[in-house]
């Protein structure tokens, strides 16, 4: 089949497009024919290369993912060939605790489709077919594959993770990204009010499209001075991070009493400060987040079929572009997600 996949870690050339063996769906799994594979910042870092990340070469990245199913494996049941499918991203052991109480994100060998294990950048992949999710049907295969990852992130974070509720102001950081715009869309639907940061007007503007009530442009003003502001001193109920370093300490610092931070990356730089003092005298709390459950994703997949939420693709290109779109996402030039059509 054709695909793109590297031999070893690095910047964007090695990248390659070539030929590599068809995947064999196993018992318990399907074999599907990928129509597109949307990016996401985590390809990059396992382009990279990852101090705990050990995967076997040639690679191949890409873990959010829509196609078709061509055949199951043994022992799957619920599957027929010609079914149109998304793919949850999370894989794990299905059996542990965790995994049992729906918390497999929690599962001591949980892994991501495209880090741990083969992704999307390919005409075919074989997965568990327990990760195949019905596509809603009023999105093209490029609008599915665009929000599982980083919709079920946003999901856990605001959701599981902080409890939004209606009238809760919500800072989001990085408004233009994936999460961020997701992060914007379920904010409001639950009723939260939305302070959207970017780094541009035009990336602002794009975030009053998806409902943001108010707008920091962080290259021109302090954030944490315009949240004072906007909120009469009183801060915000969650802060939405993912930036690292270079907005941490004003994150915090733009809580209200009884606040939540919760944050899924560190674009920026993981060796953020935090001023304990802000974190005890006012009874913050902190919360870490990678993925979320599968059932998440079921649940997302139900929103998008209904109308809630809408997937913002920036741009496509066809597999064999995959060091430009990689450049694209490296320089956030991007609003919303970069797609590859395979
Ligand atoms: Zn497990």
């Amino acid at each position: 089949m054709k695909s793109v996949f590297i031999n070893q870690h690095g910047d964007e050339s090695v990248l390659q497009y070539g030929e590599l063996p068809d995947p064999v769906a196993g018992p318990g799994q399907v074999l599907v024919e990928i129509r597109a594979c949307a990016l996401n910042h985590l390809d990059l870092w396992v382009r990279r290369g990852l101090p705990t990340l050990k995967i076997p070469m040639p690679h191949i990245l890409g873990s959010d993912i829509s196609g078709v199913v061509v055949r199951a494996g043994a022992s799957v049941s619920h599957v027929e060939a010609g079914q149109e499918v998304i793919i949850s991203p999370g894989v794990s052991c299905g059996y542990c605790e965790e995994c049992l109480s729906g918390l497999d994100n929690n599962c001591r060998e949980y892994g991501v489709i495209g880090e741990h294990v083969h992704g999307g950048y390919a005409q075919f992949i074989a997965v568990p077919a327990q990760n195949l999710v019905s596509k809603p049907p009023n999105l093209n295969f490029i609008e599915a594959a665009s929000f599982p990852l980083t919709f079920l992130t946003a999901w856990h974070m605001l959701v599981a993770n902080c409890h939004v509720r209606p009238g809760d102001w919500v800072l989001v950081l990085a408004a233009g990204s994936g999460v961020g715009v997701a992060a914007i869309q379920i904010a409001k639907l639950h009723n939260a009010t939305v302070i959207a940061a970017a780094g541009s007007e035009a990336k602002l503007e794009k975030a009053k499209a998806l409902g943001a009530d108010f707008f920091i442009n962080y290259e021109k003003q302090n954030f944490r001075e315009e949240v004072r502001k906007l909120t009469a001193k009183r801060g915000v109920d969650i802060v939405f991070e993912h930036v690292g370093e270079k907005t941490w300490d004003d994150s915090i610092k733009s809580l209200a009493k009884g606040g939540k931070i919760v944050t899924c990356g560190a674009t920026t730089g993981y060796r953020a400060m935090t001023d304990l003092r802000y974190v005890y005298f006012r009874n913050l709390k902190i919360f870490g987040n990678i993925m979320g459950s599968k059932s998440e994703v079921l649940r997302l997949a139900e929103f998008f079929k209904l109308g809630k939420f809408r997937p913002v693709i920036d741009r496509v290109l066809p597999l064999a572009e995959a060091r430009e779109a990689h450049r694209i996402l490296a320089n956030r030039e991007q609003f919303g997600k970069v797609v590859l059509e395979i």
